[in-house]
C-alpha cells in the first residue's frame, strides 16, 4: 500500500521546517508532508555558546510537534531509499510514499567512527565536542575544570557544517583560561586539516592576527585520525606521516558526510550530496526534486544562514514549476558565520559564492564587536524560532 502526498519533505530540521512554512503560506498552499524521525529539533548554532558555558543546552531544544507548520502532515519515520524514476520513496517502518514533488533536506551525517577511539573517549577525560546535544555539556565541563597543559582543538578533512565552529570554541576556551588564571601554563593548539584558518581572505587576515595576538599555535594540514585516550594522545596524519600530540583537553569536530541513504540513491552526485543546480535548488536530473541545506550539493558554506536565503528560493521555484511557469528565483551562495572570538566579541563574516563579500552592516565587519555578539547570542535565536522557522524571514 502506498500513500500519496503532493509534496514530501525529507527532514524536518532547519531547512525542512523553513521550506514547509513557506510552502504552506502560499496563496494556493500545496499539501505538504514532512518525514522526520526525531521528536526534538535543535538550534545548533547556540551550541558554541553552550560549550562556552554561556547558556544551558536546554535552550537549544524544542518539540518538533510545535514547529510543524499548521496544515502540514508530520510522518514520524525515516526515509531509507529513493526511487525518483517512479516518484517514490520507502521508509524505515516499511511505508511507501509517492509524491508530485520531493524536497530533500536531511542535513549532514556526523561520522564519529572515522576517528579511531573517538566514540569511546567522547565526554570523558578531557575529550569533548560541541557537535551534538549529547556531548556539548562535556565541553564546558572540560573548560571549567581545566588546570593547564595542552588544549587541542581539531578541524577534519571533510566538509562540515559551520566551518567556523571548530575555532569559535577555541577562542572562548582561551579566554576562559585567562579568566581562570591558567593561561600562562597552557598551550592552545589548533590542529586543522585545512591549509588555512578560514577560506575567505578578508576574514582570514583578521583571524590570523587574533591567533597571533592570543599566542595560539596552529598546525595546518593536520588531520586527526586516532585518539589514544589512555595515553592522552591525538594522532594526526600530515603529509603521509603520523604526528602525535599529547593533550590535556581535546575538542573534536567529527568528520562529516552526506547521509548514507542519500549517498547510495540516484539523487546523489559523485560525492554523495543531492545534486542540484546551485542557483535554482532544483535537481539537475529530476525536475520535480529540490534540495536545500547541508545535504545539498550547493558549493556554499553549510550553515543555517545559507538556508535562510535558500528556503525562499526553493519555495518560489517549486511553486512556479507546479504552476507551469519558469523558475524565477536564484540563490547567490550567501552564507554567514558569526565568528565568536571571545566572551562578548564576534566578527560577523558574510559571503557568497567564490568568497564574494556580502556584508549587511555599514561598518568593517572584520572587526570584533560586542554588537555582533549580542546579535549572535540574542538576536539570531529569536529570528530563528519566530521568523525563519515560521517562513517569515
Ligand atoms: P538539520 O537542521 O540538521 O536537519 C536535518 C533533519 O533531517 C534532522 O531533523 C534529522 O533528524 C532529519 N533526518 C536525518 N535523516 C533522516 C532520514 N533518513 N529521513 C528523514 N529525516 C531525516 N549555522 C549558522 O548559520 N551559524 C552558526 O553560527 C552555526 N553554528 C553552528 C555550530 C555548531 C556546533 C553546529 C553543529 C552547527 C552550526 N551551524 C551554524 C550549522 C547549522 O546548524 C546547520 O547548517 C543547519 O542546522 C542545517 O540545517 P539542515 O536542515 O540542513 O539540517
Amino acid at each position: 500500500m502506498s500513500e500519496h502526498h503532493e509534496i514530501v519533505i525529507v527532514g524536518g530540521g532547519t531547512a525542512g521546517l523553513s521550506i514547509a512554512a513557506r510552502l504552506r503560506a502560499a496563496e494556493d498552499p500545496p499539501a505538504v508532508a514532512i518525514v522526520e524521525p526525531s521528536d526534538k529539533h535543535y538550534y545548533q548554532p547556540i551550541w558554541t555558546l553552550v560549550g562556552g558555558g554561556v547558556f544551558p543546552r536546554e535552550i537549544s531544544e524544542r518539540d518538533e510537534a510545535d514547529l510543524i507548520p499548521t496544515g502540514a502532515t508530520w510522518i514520524r519515520d525515516a526515509v531509507e531509499s529513493f526511487d525518483p524514476e517512479h516518484d517514490t520513496l520507502t521508509t524505515r517502518d516499511g511505508r511507501t510514499l509517492t509524491y508530485d514533488y520531493l524536497v530533500v533536506a536531511a542535513g549532514i551525517q556526523l561520522d564519529w567512527d572515522r576517528i579511531g577511539g573517538l566514540r569511546e573517549a567522547l565526554g570523558k577525560d578531557g575529550v569533548c565536542s560541541n557537535y551534538s546535544y549529547e556531548s556539548v555539556d562535556s565541553t564546558w565541563q572540560t573548560i571549567r575544570g581545566f588546570r593547564g597543559g595542552t588544549a587541542l582543538f581539531t578541524f577534519p578533512s571533510t566538509p562540515i557544517k559551520c566551518a567556523g565552529a571548530p575555532q569559535k570554541i577555541m577562542y572562548l576556551a582561551e579566554h576562559a583560561f585567562r579568566r581562570q588564571g591558567v593561561r600562562d601554563k597552557t598551550r592552545v593548539v589548533y590542529g586543522c586539516a585545512a591549509p588555512a584558518i578560514f577560506g575567505v581572505p578578508k576574514y582570514r587576515a583578521a583571524l590570523e592576527k587574533i591567533v597571533d595576538a592570543r599566542q595560539i599555535e596552529t598546525m595546518f594540514s593536520h588531520d586527526l585520525v586516532e585518539i589514544r585516550a589512555d595515553a592522552r594522545e591525538a594522532v594526526f596524519e600530515h603529509e603521509g606521516r603520523s604526528v602525535v600530540v599529547k593533550y590535556d583537553m581535546l575538542h573534536v569536530t567529527p568528520p562529516q558526510s552526506a547521509p548514507d541513504f542519500i549517498e547510495r540513491s540516484p539523487l546523489a552526485n559523485a560525492a554523495g550530496w543531492v545534486e542540484v543546480d546551485k542557483h535554482t535548488t532544483q535537481h539537475t536530473r529530476y525536475a520535480n526534486v529540490f534540495s536545500a541545506g547541508d545535504c545539498s550539493s550547493m558549493p556554499t558554506s553549510k550553515t543555517g544562514a545559507a538556508i535562510r536565503k535558500q528556503a525562499p528560493v526553493l519555495a518560489q521555484n517549486l511553486l512556479a514549476h507546479r504552476a507551469g511557469r519558469p523558475l524565477p528565483a536564484s540563490y547567490d551562495g550567501y552564507a554567514s558565520c558569526p565568528l565568536v572570538t571571545g566572551y562578548g566579541t564576534v566578527m560577523l563574516a558574510e559571503f557568497g559564492y567564490d568568497g564574494k563579500i556580502m556584508e549587511t552592516f555599514p561598518f568593517d565587519q572584520a572587526r570584533e564587536r560586542y554588537s555582533m555578539w549580542a546579535l549572535k547570542a540574542y538576536g539570531l535565536p529569536t529570528m530563528y524560532w519566530n521568523g525563519m522557522l515560521r517562513g517569515r524571514m
